[in-house]
């Protein structure tokens, strides 16, 4: 009888509608929607019912699970497979970049340490050498180009980045490299549906919005710089885009406090967003814990108290037909800071990882030159070389969290490990602790 070794990296969730499975293989990935109510892998619910399945399956469906890396006749090399884990997070042919137009914001958010007014635009020098720096590394076998507009609030100076964006597409596209642009923006000039026109078509077509909850609550914490209310602007600005067929994907980001976590708010929270977006796929829920980021936070929710209420934040989401951010493909749960290939442009050219702390000076990691080359300092490498904990060798979180969950934590000597908000009630199948015949 073939001895069948499990993948120790290899996880099943249900993504929300259990009819489908999808299946983790890090550091690759396969999915497999899995419908019919009699296959074997249906009813499993850990990795000793799944070698226990084998016998019962089809040879089709064992050299699919072969293929896949996620069962084998040899053992899986553990040690080998976790550097493979944390260089992934370095893939030379991914170069992510968050380019910051401006630091001014028309939002006055409580939780927000940035200092807004006054502040610099990013001169047209700083976008030159942002394209030298893109075709250098397209000559240095780049294959796919992200861009993140961030602020502030990058929708203040469209008339800036927007040229730039379009000529940045346009090379990727003539090397033959992948190119996708996204804009974290609090959403409010997208209310006119103009500017959502002209943004998607410059090529930012990937948004990230929050919507703090019902009118109320969202007017208290996402007010506009002179205290006025915002959500009928958000709210539009979400219709807007649910109504373009060019827009690709929008997180609708919500900061829970003790206020928003309460059933009653949740409920109509995710009422309106059904409202809003009619259930469309393109739209991600991200339910985030409001962290004060230097800001004047008056209810911050603990974490510990965060984690346990998020598997009931997953549940409702899911009964309301939406979909929650994804955080269970590799790397999803590792932040970009952690990557080497991933920087922030500061509006002077400076260069940083985490763009929660831009005034930190351990964030500070280093130069864009007008050639487009980088001088990094001796900070760069704090963010990109995570210590791993003891436990994390056998954590079956491994291939999400990379231990690049949050470097800033890291750094800061509080290690951050998103395992308790990992909720396991959704896995289907868990890891495997050794052969089994
Ligand atoms: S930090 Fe937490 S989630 Fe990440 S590998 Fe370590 S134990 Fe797992
Ligand atoms: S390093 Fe931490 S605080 Fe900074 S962006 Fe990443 S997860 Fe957020």
């Amino acid at each position: 009888m073939t001895q069948w070794f499990v993948n120790p990296f290899f996880v099943g969730y249900f993504d929300g509608d259990t009819s489908v499975i999808s299946l983790t293989s890090a550091p690759d990935t396969a999915t497999f929607s899995i419908y019919e109510p009699e296959h074997p892998l249906r009813g499993v619910t850990d990795t000793l019912g799944l070698l226990q399945s084998i016998p019962r399956m089809g040879q089709d469906d064992v050299e699919l699970l072969k293929e896949s890396g996620i069962i084998s006749e040899m053992p899986f090399d553990r040690e080998r497979m976790v550097k493979d884990q944390l260089a992934a997070n370095h893939d030379p042919e991914w170069l992510r970049l968050t380019i910051i137009p401006t630091l001014n914001c028309n939002f006055s958010c409580p939780y927000c340490g940035q200092r807004h007014c006054g502040q610099p635009a990013m001169g047209s020098s700083v976008y030159e050498s942002v394209s030298r720096l893109i075709s250098r590394k397209i000559g240095q076998g780049v294959r796919n180009v992200h861009i993140m507009l961030f602020g502030g609030e990058p929708l203040l100076l469209t008339r800036h980045w927007m040229p730039w964006l379009r000529q940045w597409r346009r090379h990727c596209a003539e090397a033959g490299v992948l190119f996708a642009a996204k804009a974290t923006t609090n959403g409010y000039l997208l209310r006119d549906a103009s500017v959502v026109d002209q943004v998607l078509d410059s090529g930012c077509t990937e948004f990230q919005i929050t919507l703090d909850g019902v009118e109320a609550q969202h007017n208290l914490t996402r007010p506009s710089r002179r205290g006025g209310a915002t959500h009928g602007a958000v709210v539009a600005a979400l219709r807007n885009l649910a109504l373009h067929p060019g827009m690709t994907s929008c997180t609708i980001r919500i900061n829970h406090n003790r206020t928003t976590v309460t059933p009653f708010a949740v409920n109509a929270f995710l009422r309106d967003v059904v409202d809003i977006t009619g259930k469309d796929d393109r739209f991600w829920i991200h339910h985030h814990r409001a962290a004060d980021l230097g800001g004047t936070l008056s209810e911050e929710l603990p974490y510990d108290e965060f984690a346990a209420i998020m598997p009931s934040l997953r549940r409702l989401t899911h009964d309301y037909g939406l979909k929650l951010m994804r955080d269970f493909y590799p790397g999803d749960r590792s932040c970009s800071a952690s990557s080497r290939n991933s920087l922030v442009v500061m509006p002077d050219g400076g260069l940083a990882k985490c763009t929660a702390v831009l005034n930190d000076p351990r964030n500070h990691v280093g130069h864009l030159r007008e050639d487009g080359e980088i001088e990094f300092n001796s900070e760069f490498e704090k963010w990109v070389n995570p210590t791993l904990a003891g436990h994390c060798e056998s954590c079956v979180h491994l291939p999400q969290c990379r231990g690049g969950s949050c470097p800033l934590a890291s750094i800061s000597s509080k290690p951050n490990c998103p395992a308790k908000l990992l909720d396991f009630s959704y896995l289907a199948l868990k890891e495997c602790t050794g052969p089994h015949k």
